[in-house]
């Protein structure tokens, strides 16, 4: 039997938000709201943390294991696309908070975790006030941090979006916003086009707490070494810093360590989003010390034997893969239908996949994020705000009259910007 120190039952107590509070009454388990994940990070400095895709219970397993041996508080999330209602993965919008709660309770885990919903894409035309309902269902399932991407649309249509839909999210919940999708080395993203958009935000009385950019990252297994642009990323930031707003890492699998603790060290990052790596390591796939898939001669996976998957459920994987010409990155799309059979696998084998992906997060968190401690750091910064909302960090700088839909159009016609080619580049 795990024991609770005053502090967490405090903290329990005084720092889950409403919701939470709600669907888990009696639970040991510190779900909170992004906002404190943010804080902790910038209350040690030079710090982020993993926002990990938990595609299957698995995943959520070994990075909440990980967590509590690094003392880091963690997020975990899943993407529109991998968990919306036309979900390619067993996780969900509607089931993440449940699965993270009871594999608290279970584990017991007493490091804080927020449940971040991610690429909440917004695509031009959605109907707002029906997206609206599904956002009011995700939150009343757990959800506590949110990420609007609007990022597919242009600059004036994107911050217009995202004043539009945000009367749907808690003042207290995490909020993340996207300029450029991400798309490695092609439209990477501008301090203007940045700026344009937290100060439109900041205008009507919104305050992000990360913003998403292309900085050269690509989701899914990393083709080329170009990666991550540190300096740029540290350039926007900088750009963008009295509105002390964080960033946000995507395609974070596949990168140079050095690279990342760069990233932590020289720019205002505090969450890394990691979804590929801890997928590959907990199936078992030979990766490089990045976490980045090694294919064979025929451009497939390699399955490394006595590891992950048993070798009986990966074959069957892999012929439902090939019949239905899956490749590369969109293996992520077989993880709905053989989640149950991956549960259903031996303890012995459910359990070498968890403690492989603990390895991999605690690496990070450890040893490349600077993440450690960071758990009771926040539950000290929920102590002292005695509450579940940390607030934000500023208030309203800009002016509302320079942000009406007219001159937010006006503005954004005046920036130059280059996109990129458009495709898929989703999660
Ligand atoms: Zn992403």
């Amino acid at each position: 039997m795990p024991t609770y120190s005053t502090d967490f039952e405090k903290a329990l107590e005084v720092g889950r938000p409403p919701n939470v509070k709600k669907l888990f009454p009696n639970s040991k388990a510190l779900i909170v709201s992004g906002k404190y994940i943010d804080r902790a990070m910038r209350a040690k400095g030079k710090a982020m943390t993993i926002a990990a895709n938990g595609r299957s219970q698995v995943v959520i397993r070994g990075v909440l294991k990980a967590a509590q041996k690094a003392n880091a508080a963690v997020i975990i999330e899943i993407a529109r696309t991998e968990g919306g209602i036309d979900n390619y993965c067993g996780t969900t919008f509607w089931n993440m908070a449940r699965q993270v709660d009871a594999v608290c309770n279970e584990m017991g885990i007493t490091i804080p975790v927020a449940i971040h919903a991610d690429h909440y894409v917004l695509k031009a035309g959605e109907d707002l006030d029906a997206t609206k309902i599904e956002i009011d269902s995700i939150f009343d399932a757990g959800v506590t941090s949110i990420a609007i991407d609007a990022s597919h649309q242009p600059d004036d249509d994107n911050l217009l979006t995202n004043i539009a839909i945000n009367s749907a999210i808690p003042d207290w919940a995490g909020l993340e916003t996207e300029i450029g999708e991400i798309k490695g080395n092609q439209g990477l993203s501008s301090s203007e086009e940045a700026l344009f958009l937290i100060q439109g935000l900041n205008a009507h009385g919104i305050f992000p707490d990360w913003i998403a950019l292309n900085n050269g990252s690509t989701h899914g297994i990393e083709e080329g070494d170009e990666g991550i642009q540190v300096d740029l990323t540290a350039e926007i930031h900088n750009a963008i810093s009295k509105y002390k707003v964080s960033g946000a890492q995507h395609g974070t699998s596949g990168n140079n360590s050095d690279r990342l603790r760069k990233i932590a060290d020289d720019t205002e990052t505090t969450k890394a989003n990691v979804a590929t790596a801890l997928q590959m390591i907990s199936w078992g796939m030979k990766v490089n010390e990045y976490g980045n898939s090694i294919f064979d001669e025929k451009g497939d996976l390699i399955k490394i034997e006595g590891e992950g998957l048993s070798e009986k459920l990966w074959a069957e994987m892999k012929a439902y893969a090939d019949e239905q010409n899956i490749k590369g990155s969109n293996f992520k799309k077989i993880n709905r239908p053989f989640e149950n059979r991956i549960l259903a696998q031996t303890r012995e084998v459910r359990e070498r996949m968890v403690d492989a992906t603990a390895e991999f997060a605690y690496d990070l968190l450890a040893n490349v994020f600077n993440a450690e401690g960071t758990g009771d750091l926040l539950i000290q910064e929920i102590l002292e705000k005695n509450s579940y909302d940390s607030g934000p960090l500023v208030g309203i700088i800009e002016s509302k009259d320079e942000w009406t839909e007219e001159k937010i159009r006006h503005k954004a016609s005046l920036i130059i910007t280059d996109k990129g080619p458009d495709g898929d580049f989703s999660e």
